[in-house]
């Protein structure tokens, strides 16, 4: 074990979740993150390899790094997935294996939800933001939501738990379908999230008017559920709320209009081996071109600590001097 004190950073905040990017590509177009036409993608050249990656993960795991949740663009993508989740999950952190989730669109979990199980994957996060074929045909630009849909069943009869629906909501677009959403992942014994949309996307058309809030979220879930605030929140990004006094939870990331960075526990590592102290961040630090310089691990855990000791307080989105973030949410991993 490397430092038993783990990543701490100047607020005190102690970093024990990873994300990582596999890959900024994606089978879908969702309006409020890539355009139509797609982003210039990474060059191949550019992505950390499957043993970079992991020679990595060992090093965050040295320093305290005890999750890692596998995120996108859309992570099922990279053909070697399921390896990519059994290797990791081999990883011994400092409270046992590394735990490890994913974040996909849910195409092709039909298939490979089981294998992705029997690897070690711990936890399935699917992103639905509608029912309706016709609203997901234009919101994503792909005419797929049966792909998804059997993706989401074949997550739940692995019986990993809890199993977790995000989704983002849009003034015009899906609010009218919020209490619908909730109805479905109780069906579905998942817990559903709901995301309030970022300045993050590759257009740049996040406007706060068109954002739904969590209040205004909260408002049309109690006009036709009990809701129950969960105490205990710790590093979730999501207030909790019990549904009816049952077993069904749902969540509500206000990240815009409650920002909860006091107790962000979050670094991330892009598909090119770019490690970013926040979703926000306008600075990286370049651990892939270490990597490849045949940098020592104490040099890597150098550049680590100096990423987290110079992450700021919060994202700053209501600073007069705010910058969206060069990459989108795509290349960043949600
Ligand atoms: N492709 C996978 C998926 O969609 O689940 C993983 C990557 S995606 C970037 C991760 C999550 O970020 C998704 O739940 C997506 O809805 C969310 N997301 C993307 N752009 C967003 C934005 N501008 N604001 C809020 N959430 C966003
Ligand atoms: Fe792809 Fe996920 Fe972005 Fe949608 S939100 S375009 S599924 S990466």
């Amino acid at each position: 074990m490397s430092d038993p004190t783990g990543l701490v950073d100047r607020f005190g905040r102690v970093h024990r979740d990873l994300r990582i990017s596999l890959t900024d590509r994606c089978n879908l177009r969702c309006t409020y993150c890539m355009p139509a036409e797609g982003v210039p993608w990474i060059p191949r050249p550019d992505l950390l390899s499957t043993d970079e990656l992991v020679s990595l993960v060992e090093v965050f795991a040295r320093l305290g790094i005890v999750e890692a949740r596998l995120t996108g663009g859309e992570p099922l993508l990279r053909p070697d997935i399921v390896d990519i989740v059994a290797r990791l999950s081999a990883i011994e952190g400092q409270q046992g294996p590394l735990r490890i989730s994913i974040t996909t669109n849910g195409i092709g979990l039909s298939n490979l939800a089981g294998p992705l199980a029997e690897a070690g994957l711990e936890r399935f996060n699917i992103s639905l933001d509608t029912l309706r074929a016709d609203r997901f045909a234009k919101l994503t630009r792909r005419d797929r939501i049966d792909d998804v849909l059997a993706g989401i069943a074949a997550a739940s009869a692995t019986g990993l738990r809890p199993l977790k629906i995000n989704t983002v909501a849009m003034r015009g677009v899906n609010d009218d379908e919020l209490a619908d959403l909730l109805r479905f992942a109780r069906d579905h014994d998942a817990q559903l999230r709901f995301i309030e949309q970022m300045p993050l996307d590759a257009g740049h058309t996040w406007s706060r008017a068109q954002m739904v809030t969590g209040e205004e979220i909260l408002e049309a879930l109690t006009a036709e559920f009990e809701l129950t605030a969960k105490p205990g929140r710790g590093s979730d990004p999501a207030q909790q709320f019990i549904v009816d006094g049952g077993t069904t939870t749902v969540g509500v990331i206000a990240s815009v209009t409650a920002p909860f960075c006091g107790a962000c526990d979050r670094v991330r590592l892009t598909a090119d081996g770019q490690l970013r102290n926040c979703l926000f961040a306008t600075g990286e630090s370049d651990l892939r071109g270490l990597l490849r310089s045949g940098a020592t691990v104490d040099d890597i855990e150098a550049m680590i600590r100096e990423s987290v000791t110079a992450k700021r307080a919060g994202h700053g989105i209501d600073d007069p001097g705010f910058l969206q973030p060069d990459r989108p949410m795509s290349a960043i991993g949600g």
